[in-house]
């Protein structure tokens, strides 16, 4: 019996994304709409960035409470992941909206050039994120953008900073970073398994390698992200016209990897995260 497969969709992207692909929702209206077409296609983790309503970045909390309250009640279950990246803000304004005690929280465990920045994680800045999370019982998801960032993870787990079982996704193909990679994939894969057996992980594939990198997470028994935060696309030549739209394609890799979409319930105990309360 193959492990289900939890598969993440990250629905909003940036302002450039918009124009790229007029479907990215980006009020908290649509992102509530196009969650629940997600969750209904088989996504059961939303990782959620928040915009202003002309599409530039915030770090509301307000704004990630109204999406957090309406994906709670449209979505029965859904693991609810915000965004903690450079986006939302600068140093601990990341962290603000983690008050808000989604399930989980994206956390870098270090700095990697960007298209046309550095993302900046300082050591402290990394720690206090992790302790903020800690405190409320917010289990991260550790964002691995090089190998560094596979051993930072462990580290923090074996000394207490991440409690609880590790969930990293190796995160591939942003500009500037770690390219799309087969031969990498496998041995951040194998690394991780080497330094926390029970760590669970997922494959991120940013732009048009994003349906490549989720087949080799599903092959190798990881998870997978999809979403229009990563590409807009289904294909070189048809954009794609919704979230659901992206998850379905997703969805129907599976089979040929023995997988299936995991239900919530699954989701949760795969993470570790306590069962949906009703
Ligand atoms: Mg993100």
């Amino acid at each position: 019996m193959t492990t289900p497969c939890i598969v993440t969709c990250a629905v909003t992207g940036s302002l450039p994304q918009k124009k790229d692909n007029p479907a990215v929702p980006v009020t908290p209206s649509e992102q509530i709409e196009s969650t629940h077409e997600a969750f209904e296609a088989g996504a059961t983790l939303v990782h959620l960035h928040v915009r202003q309503d002309d599409g530039s970045a915030t770090s509301s909390p307000e704004r990630f409470a109204m999406v957090q309250e309406g994906i709670r009640r449209h979505c029965p279950g859904i693991i609810i992941q915000f965004s903690t990246g450079g986006r939302s803000g600068a140093g601990r304004e990341r962290g603000a909206h983690l008050a808000l005690m989604p399930d989980m929280a994206s956390l870098a465990t270090g700095s990697v050039n960007f298209p046309t920045r550095v993302y900046d994680n300082p050591p402290d800045l990394v720690d206090w994120l992790a302790g903020e999370m800690r405190e409320r019982g917010i289990k991260p998801e550790v964002e691995a953008f090089d190998l560094s960032m596979i051993f930072q993870a462990a580290r923090m787990q074996a000394d207490g900073r991440i409690p609880g079982s590790l969930h990293v996704q190796f995160v591939m193909g942003i500009q500037n970073a770690m390219p799309v990679d087969r031969r990498v994939f496998e041995f951040y894969v194998e690394t991780l398994k080497r330094l926390s057996p029970q760590a669970t992980f997922t494959g991120a594939g940013i732009g048009r390698h994003a349906l490549e990198v989720a087949r080799w997470s599903m092959e190798l028994g990881g998870h997978a992200r999809t979403g229009m935060e990563d590409n807009v696309r289904l294909d070189r030549d048809t954009l794609a016209p919704s979230n659901a739209a992206l998850v379905r394609q997703v969805v129907q890799q599976m089979p040929e990897f023995g997988r299936r979409p995991a239900t919530v319930a699954e989701a949760r105990a795969l993470l570790g995260l306590p069962p949906v309360s009703e």
